[in-house]
């Protein structure tokens, strides 16, 4: 082409201005952070690998067709060299020019200024402004390229520079197809010829890029970046292959997500649920697992900001064209696209779940085994899929066999017509819920209560206040509207008349003191005599219990209300003794066995101090009356 006789020799260039300024920058003001000059040039290599698979699908005809596609990096200490060279595309001398000698990249003004102003993380800038190439002289004292093109007939071109205002271009003979840059390095920067070392930056930045990583002929890179390829290409093995690779273990997933997106973010994601959940071993609070990647160069380990932390349990790679390289914790923090990508990868993972949740019953009947805690903590922490999280949750219920658990929806979906509300009741296990009073009155009505097991629970159900517009409710509340028992309940037998109860509750209230804020008429209840219920509409007597085992100074169990049982044996023969007169002393220390039996049902601690005298205060009566 053209000019001949210029292109033959070696000729001189200066840099653009920009570059010039660039360089200049680089090359004094940028010491730390140097490792990303590594990272750049492979991405660089990688990209170039890439666009050549690109081209090489679409045309037949070009050079070294029997390269393997690779990148293959070569140490010195000896040299104190550093080669990084790659089988891509290579560049011609018009792109050598165009690609190391400008700037095209917009952006750059504003890089450059604040590169300029002493911007601190300047160093994990240079990539996203399309001047990583430019980061080597972080480390160079002089850099050369060798590089021949893919076309057919293409020349080879050395390029070679100290960074300083000017760069020599000149013919290279023997070279095969792609780039080789050798990176002399600077007297203070040996250490890049230490092959251990870079060993050590690839693992951290570069390894998954899919092409290999050869260091001195050695493979360093292990797995590729899966994610981006095309879901049905890939076999299960390789899924988890890869996901072993990235936890570190051996065991094969839970659940796996493969997602590529293009609007409203172009992404690609692969999120694993591994088989095991290790906090609830107690090995401690999980780290964030999802690598942040742009273009398969990883950008952000264990990144904080693309998943809200409840969902911490979740391993996997996120990968987005639109991010830039240079997103660092704080920036990553209030990146409006990392938000954006973040909302929708959440709302992608839940429902996620919820298609997995009916798709195989068995299997997430495991896995809310091991992960309910996060859900909880979700339902709990993020307002915004609370709803769908909602749907995530299990229970046992008093429908449901023992060991067997319900969600929400079928919950709702079995609702008696004339039910207001989703009704829960709090305890440390099924026996000991179903052996209390509260449950009588649900019973009666046929009424389905969820049983909670978990002392969390009621938090979750409190943050929840309700699903599908029906409110949740803990079956311990004092005012609980309740529909009418079918066919009424008058044919019960003996009751006190209101009268009566009236003033037995009275009384009642009188000797308990303080233990209670009320004693009253019970609609609830139907075998026991008396039970405690909760008139605070917020804290349940469970959240009560937890707060105050927690913090000491918690203000203790809040106010309780006894309510006692008009058709109870024990309720009615108190009423009547009391209006006979009967032996004063003996009927007030019934009354607190009472109050402290229904306080101990209720799971609170009553007055146990003189609690045993009673019960054999309580007994020698019974034995005195003797056998009927
Ligand atoms: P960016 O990679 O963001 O474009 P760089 O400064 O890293 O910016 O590289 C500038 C350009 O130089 C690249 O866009 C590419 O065209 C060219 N280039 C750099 N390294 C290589 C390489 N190893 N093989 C082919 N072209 C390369
Ligand atoms: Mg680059």
């Amino acid at each position: 082409m053209g000019d001949t006789a210029n292109e033959r020799e070696s000729q001189k260039m200066e840099f653009q201005a920009e570059v010039k300024q660039l360089l200049d920058i680089v090359i004094n003001s940028l010491y730390t952070e140097r490792d990303v000059f590594i990272r750049e040039l492979i991405s660089n290599a990688s990209d170039a690998l890439e666009k050549f698979r690109l081209l090489s699908l679409m045309e037949s005809d070009f050079r070294d067709k029997h390269l393997p596609l690779e990148i293959s990096i070569e140490t010195s200490e000896k040299e104190k060299t550093l080669v990084i060279a790659d089988t891509g595309i290579g560049m011609t001398r018009e792109e050598l020019i165009e690609n190391l000698g400008t700037i095209a990249h917009s952006g750059s003004r504003e890089f450059l200024k604040r590169l300029a102003e002493g911007d601190r993380g300047g160093a994990q800038l240079i990539g996203q402004f399309g001047v990583g190439f430019y980061s080597a002289f972080m480390a160079a004292s002089s850099v050369r390229v060798l590089t021949l093109s893919y076309r057919p007939g293409a020349e080879g071109w050395e390029w070679t520079s100290d960074g300083t205002g000017s760069y020599t271009i000149s013919p290279a003979r023997g070279l095969s197809r792609g780039t080789r840059i050798i990176v002399f390095l600077k007297e203070d920067a040996g250490e890049y010829a230490d092959p251990l070392r870079i060993k050590r930056i690839i693992k951290q930045y570069s390894n998954f890029v899919p092409f290999d990583i050869k260091v001195n002929g050695e493979k360093v890179n292990t797995v590729q970046a899966i994610w981006t390829r095309s879901k049905n290409e890939i076999k299960d093995e390789e899924y988890n292959e890869f996901f072993k690779f990235l936890t570190n273990s051996f065991t094969d997933p839970m659940y796996r997500l493969h997602l590529s997106s293009d609007a409203p973010i172009q992404l690609n994601a692969l999120f694993f649920v591994p088989a095991e959940n290790p906090e609830r071993f107690g090995f401690g609070r999980l780290e964030p697992g999802v690598n942040l990647y742009s273009r398969k160069v990883l950008i952000q380990q264990n990144a904080r900001d693309i998943l809200p932390e409840y969902l911490r349990f979740v391993k996997g790679a996120v990968d987005s064209e639109d991010l830039p390289l240079n997103i660092s914790r704080e920036t990553a923090q209030d990146s409006r696209l990392i938000k954006k990508i973040s909302r929708f990868l959440t709302r992608r993972l839940v429902s996620f779940l919820d298609e997995e949740a009916s798709r195989d019953v068995e299997r997430y009947r495991l896995f809310w085994e091991k992960f309910s805690m996060f859900i909880k903590e979700g339902c709990v922490n993020d307002p915004d899929n609370r709803d769908q999280l909602a749907r995530l949750l299990r229970f046992q219920s008093s429908r449901a066999g023992s060991g067997e658990e319900v969600s929400l929806a079928e919950y709702a979906g079995r609702m008696k017509e004339n039910q207001k509300a989703i009704y829960y009741l709090n305890g440390p296990s099924r026996e000991i819920i179903e052996s209390g009073p509260y449950l009588e009155a649900f019973r009666e009505r046929d009424i389905e209560v969820l049983y909670l097991l978990d002392p969390v629970d009621d938090f979750v159900m409190t943050a929840l206040r309700e699903f599908q517009g029906k409110k949740l409710v803990s079956a311990d509340q004092a005012d609980l509207d309740l529909p009418p028992v079918e066919g009424g309940n008058s044919d019960r037998g003996d009751a006190l008349s209101p009268e009566e109860i009236g003033s037995l509750a009275a009384w009642m209230r009188e000797v308990l003191g303080d233990t209670v804020s009320d004693v009253r008429e019970s609609r609830r209840l139907v075998d026991s005599p008396a039970m405690v219920v909760n008139p605070d509409q917020v804290l349940t007597t469970s959240m009560q219990r937890i707060l105050q085992a927690a913090d000491k100074g918690y203000g203790g169990i809040g106010p309780k209300v006894l309510e006692i049982n008009p058709r109870s044996g024990i309720i009615i023969k108190l009423a009547r003794l009391r209006k006979e007169g009967a032996d004063g002393e003996f009927l007030r220390t019934c009354v607190e066995q009472l109050a402290d039996n229904a306080f101990l049902a209720a799971g609170l601690p009553g007055n146990r101090g003189n609690m045993i005298d009673r019960m054999y205060r309580i007994m020698e009566r019974a034995l005195e009356a003797g056998p009927r």
